[in-house]
């Protein structure tokens, strides 16, 4: 399998105009799918990303002047290129990051979604007229370009995440400079190459308007200490978050953090359970449980779970586990060997806390034996013990009782992350008490759906340990603006607030 999915790499690479220059380096690119080599590519200095930053900054001064819904067009224009490249380039991240075809073109339909959504925003970004107290005078609030976003994704969104960070920053006047993971640049360096070609016939549109540096933590770490980059947008584990946001805060910078989730369904007695168990089969083993919103933990009352689990166990064992790239797979690989051995050590501790696990197994698949496939697990545990708190980005989920509904609750919320939720339950003072101010403590909360799998016109992002950051919809694009307080007096007196008297 190894050369073809090298030359078929290529052959994308190419259909999407990436520079063959780009390819060829130090760092090595594996594809899940068979733990082969695909591509090399060039891993970039901190030396280089200052440069970056320098060109993207003067970028940002030309492009903060260009008018929003101009800003808008070429992010239309985008969208465009987008739909031109969505087989090509939903295949590549299914070879560079092991998802599921279906998965893939998702990903890759979620990035045109969201350059609708901008360009409708870029008409859009609103600021409000405020009564003043003083007589001839009016305040507003006025929405201002900040400078140049960083953005840093991890590898089991490789171009979505991109997407929503930069249709949005782009609209809002910022420049953009993306670190993506060191484990999937090539999807990177295609998603750059497109929007490249579209900058390239843009008038307005700077060259260096929007950047791909590639290169691990040592080449995030130059981008998150640039003063010249006023935002840092990172995704990825709350270990990274833990590093890049006090260094961001240092300098008074912003961060918009996207860390680890540990995502919880709450089923209750009257729940629908054929419609809970298709929602966690989802959750739970789509994209092998590499999700930030992957459902984790399952928070099950005493009467209906010796009904839910054995359906779910007989569901699991029929799921079809291969390579992504054909049709009938439902789970693919994970991303590497180790996030197998994690998975492993996770599994042991689960047993050693008191839990019984079934599944959890390498499987082979025919020609992909580099590849690390697995059965997912179900781990019924007798209590939420300390790894269940814990996230490990793999297909685990771990069942435990409950008795009544406050218990369930506190279960809920009672782990570090608060990412994404959901109850499956009939009963409306369940849902309501589920979504008030008494219930979940996560920044997503679902009723009678899964905690993965959102839509972008909602704002996405998690509490806690997953950081508190905001993007994609409503109105995350404040993220990526500074606001203005006006007070414009057009009257001939000049009166203090709060009746202050200052006379000379
Ligand atoms: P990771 O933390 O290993 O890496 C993420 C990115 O951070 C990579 O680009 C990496 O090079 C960079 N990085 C790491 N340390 C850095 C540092 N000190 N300074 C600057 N950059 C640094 O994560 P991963 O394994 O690629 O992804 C999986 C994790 O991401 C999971 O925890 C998952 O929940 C999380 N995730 C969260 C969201 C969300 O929206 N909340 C979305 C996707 C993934």
């Amino acid at each position: 399998m190894s050369s073809s999915l090298a030359s078929e790499a290529k052959t994308l690479l190419d259909a999407m105009g990436v520079d063959a220059a780009k390819l060829g380096g130090s760092i090595s690119v594996s594809s899940p799918i068979d733990g082969s080599t695909i591509a090399t590519v060039a891993e970039q200095s901190a030396d280089d990303m200052n440069k970056a930053v320098e060109s993207a900054h003067a970028a940002f001064l030309e492009w903060r002047t260009v008018p929003a819904p101009v800003r808008g067009e070429l992010v239309r224009l985008l969208g465009v290129e987008l739909r031109k490249h969505k087989e090509a380039l939903g295949k590549l991240v299914s070879i560079e990051a092991g998802k599921i075809l279906s998965e893939g073109l998702g990903e890759v339909q979620e990035m045109i979604d969201i350059c609708d959504f901008a360009v409708g925003q870029s008409r859009q970004l609103y600021g409000k007229t405020i009564a003043s107290e003083r007589p001839g005078h009016r305040m507003m609030e006025t929405w201002h370009p900040m400078g140049v976003c960083g953005v840093i994704s991890a590898f089991n969104f490789p171009v979505a995440v991109w997407s929503w960070n930069t249709c949005l920053a782009l609209i809002c006047g910022d420049s953009v400079i993306w670190k993506p993971s060191e484990k999937t640049p090539l999807t990177a360096l295609a998603c750059e190459a497109i929007l490249n070609s579209v900058i390239a016939s843009f008038e307005q549109a700077p060259a260096a308007l929007a950047q791909v540096v590639i290169g691990g933590p040592a080449v995030g770490e130059a981008l998150v200490d640039n003063p010249l980059v006023p935002i840092i947008s990172a995704t990825g584990s709350t270990r990274m978050g833990k590093a890049v946001g006090p260094r961001v805060a240092a300098r008074f910078g912003r961060s918009i953090l996207e860390l680890g989730g540990n995502n919880a369904m709450i089923v209750a007695p009257s729940a629908d359970l054929d419609m809970a168990v298709r929602a966690i089969c989802f959750s739970a083993v789509g994209t092998a449980g590499q999700r930030c919103t992957s459902l984790r933990r399952l928070i099950v009352h005493e009467s209906v779970v010796d009904k839910l689990v054995p359906q779910l166990k007989k569901a699991y064992g029929s799921l079809p586990v291969g390579t992504p790239l054909d049709g009938g797979t439902l789970v693919g690989p994970l991303i590497d060997e180790a996030a197998f051995s994690m998975m492993q050590d996770s599994l042991t501790k689960a047993k050693e806390q008191g839990g019984t696990v079934t599944g959890g197994e390498r499987v082979s698949v025919e020609q992909c034996e580099g590849g690390f496939y697995v059965r997912p697990a179900i781990a019924e545990m007798p209590a939420q013990s300390d790894v269940v708190k814990t996230e490990t980005f793999a297909p685990i989920l771990y069942v435990m009782t409950y008795k009544d509904f406050d218990e369930a609750l506190k279960l809920h919320n009672e782990v570090p992350q608060g990412l994404s939720s959901c109850i499956f339950t009939l009963d409306m003072r369940e849902t309501e008490l589920f979504m008030s101010a008494a219930g979940s403590d996560c920044g997503i909360c679902n009723v009678n759906i899964g905690p993965s799998g959102a839509e972008i016109g909602g704002a996405f992002g998690g509490e806690k340990e997953t950081g508190g950051g905001r993007e994609s919809g409503s109105d995350a694009w404040k993220g990526y603006m500074r606001r203005a307080t006006n007070t414009i007096n057009y009257s001939t007196e000049l009166p203090l607030a709060q009746g202050v008297s200052f006379d000379v």
